[in-house]
This record gives C-alpha cells, sequence and structure tokens, in this order.
C-alpha cells in the first residue's frame, strides 16, 4: 500500500513493536518511525533486528533494537527499563508476536499448544506486565497512549484444526475488550486488531498438509493483506486525537471469504 497518512503525525512518540524481526512487526516498525516515532523493536533473531535497525536509520529514524524472547518475563522487564533510558518511557505498544502451529486435536502435539499458549497468551501478558506503567505515565501527563494487541480473525471464525492457535487469538480480543474498560477510563486506548490473511513468514511454521494448502491457495488465488497494509492500519489508530479509541479492527483482504 502506498502511505496514506502524511506528515509526522507521531513525533515525539516513542513505540515498541514486539515481533519486528518479520512481517507485520516490520513494516509497523518502519512505518511508525516515518511517522515521527522513536521505535524500540522487539524479537529474537539479532541479524534481522541489525538489518532493520540500519533500514530505519538510513531513513532518518530513531530505533532501538532488543535481541528479546517475550516469553521470559525478566527479559521483557529489563527491555522495558531500557527503553525507558534510551528513548523515554513508551507511549505506544504494538504487541504483536505471535506463533501459529496448526494440528488436529487427537493428534496430541501438546508441544506445539504450549508453544503457541506461552507466546500468544503469556508473551503477551508479559509485555502488558512491563509496559503498562509507560502508558499510563503517558495518559497521565495528557499526551497519546495505545496498546495495541495482534489478535486474528482466527478469534472468531470456526476453522478445522486451528482450535488452540484460535483459543489464543480469542484470548486476546476478549482480553482486549476487558482491558479496554479500565484502561479507557484512564486515557489509555486499547485495540485488537483482527487481520485476515497476510502474506508473511507465519505459515512457514505449519507443516499441517490441509493448513499450509489451504494458507497457500489464499497467497496464490487472492491478492492477500502485506505487511504495509497492516503498518498504514496501526499508524492511522495512533495517529488519531486521543479522545479516538478504535477499539477492533478487522482487516480482510477483500477478496477473502472467510
Ligand atoms: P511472522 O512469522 O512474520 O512474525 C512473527 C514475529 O514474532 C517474528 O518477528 C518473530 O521473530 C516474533 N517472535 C516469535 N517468537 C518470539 C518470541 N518468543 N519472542 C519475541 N518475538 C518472537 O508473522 P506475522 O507478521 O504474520 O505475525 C505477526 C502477528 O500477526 C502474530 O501474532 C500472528 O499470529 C498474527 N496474525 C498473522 C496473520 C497472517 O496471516 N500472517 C493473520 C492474523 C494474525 P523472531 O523469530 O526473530 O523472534
Amino acid at each position: 500500500m502506498s502511505p496514506l497518512i502524511t506528515g509526522r503525525p507521531l513525533d515525539g512518540r516513542t513505540a515498541v513493536v514486539t515481533g519486528a524481526s518479520s512481517g507485520m512487526g516490520a513494516a509497523t516498525a518502519h512505518r511508525l518511525a516515518a511517522l515521527g516515532a522513536s521505535v524500540a523493536i522487539v524479537a529474537r533473531r539479532q541479524d534481522r533486528l541489525a538489518a532493520l535497525a540500519e533500514d530505519i536509520t538510513t531513513a532518518g529514524g530513531t530505533v532501538l533494537p532488543l535481541t528479546v524472547d517475550v516469553t521470559d518475563r525478566a527479559a521483557v522487564q529489563a527491555a522495558a527499563d531500557e527503553v525507558a533510558n534510551e528513548l523515554g518511557q513508551a507511549d505506544l505498544v504494538f504487541n504483536n508476536a505471535g506463533v501459529q502451529l496448526i494440528s488436529a486435536i487427537d493428534e496430541l502435539k501438546v508441544d506445539d499448544w504450549q508453544r503457541q499458549i506461552d507466546l500468544n497468551v503469556t508473551g503477551v501478558m508479559n509485555v502488558i506486565a512491563a509496559f503498562l506503567p509507560h502508558l499510563t505515565a503517558a495518559a497521565d501527563r495528557g499526551g497519546p497512549a495505545d496498546l495495541i494487541n495482534t489478535s486474528s480473525i482466527a478469534a472468531t471464525r470456526i476453522l478445522e484444526k486451528f482450535s488452540v492457535y484460535s483459543g489464543t487469538k480469542a484470548y486476546i480480543s476478549h482480553l482486549t475488550r476487558l482491558m479496554r474498560v479500565e484502561l479507557g477510563q484512564k486515557n489509555v486506548r486499547v485495540s485488537a486488531i483482527e487481520p485476515g490473511m497476510v502474506d508473511t513468514e507465519l505459515p512457514d511454521h505449519v507443516v499441517d498438509t490441509d493448513a499450509s494448502t489451504m494458507m497457500a491457495a489464499l497467497l496464490r488465488d487472492i491478492d492477500c493483506l502485506r505487511g504495509d497494509d497492516i503498518a498504514e492500519v496501526v499508524g492511522f489508530i495512533t495517529s488519531l486525537p486521543r479522545h479516538v479509541n478504535l477499539s477492533e479492527l478487522t482487516i480482510l483482504p477483500t477478496a477473502q471469504p472467510l
């Protein structure tokens, strides 16, 4: 997508993007920096973060790469402290890292279940715990404060073999609704984005043949979303005046039927 938002509406803001080493996170980190935010980029693959940091710096942005496994609560807290020291407290958190591992429930792939729960649920909660004090402080100072959690259309769609992945994303969507009740009163905006098929590395981890075939067909047959599309939406949500909270957004490729 060509950029739609103009100017630098995020000047002076400090963003944190998890899952920034590829896909939606990488594109969003780039876009938030172009819109004026200083951006902390968080993921495990150091080489990818270094390359992205170089791109953002070359484009004139300010970036802090942080090699962190978000399932490690202490490491996430240390990252939050580093963000505060290096860039100032965060006022925009794109809580996005996630993994999709598809299997029939009676295959009992319990390690895959656990990996998804550890990252998509516990990792998301670790990020909230470490950065919520930053967000409430930003809101108390009278500025905008945004927490955007990445859910999925899988949160509501009934897709065979997606039970555990969909369960983790349903958790994220409902968590977001409930958190908004409390945090909206403190002027922290809380949003869940629920994308359909985005062309990223996410399907690379899927070994189930049915699910792989279904996703490959979507990528082949329709004009799927790209990371840049999601980045523009996140830029839009966070550029709105502080009293406007887009709380739940379903973002589909136009031609995706379900
Ligand atoms: P990618 O696989 O491209 O990105 C996933 C990101 O998460 C990577 O940057 C990866 O980096 C990071 N990550 C994985 N494990 C950890 C960890 N333990 N700690 C820190 N970071 C980690 O996929 P997408 O960009 O598509 O996925 C982003 C989000 O979007 C996910 O939550 C996904 O569920 C969701 N989503 C994706 C859709 C799609 O069609 N692609 C549709 C709907 C939702 P690294 O390996 O370097 O740590």
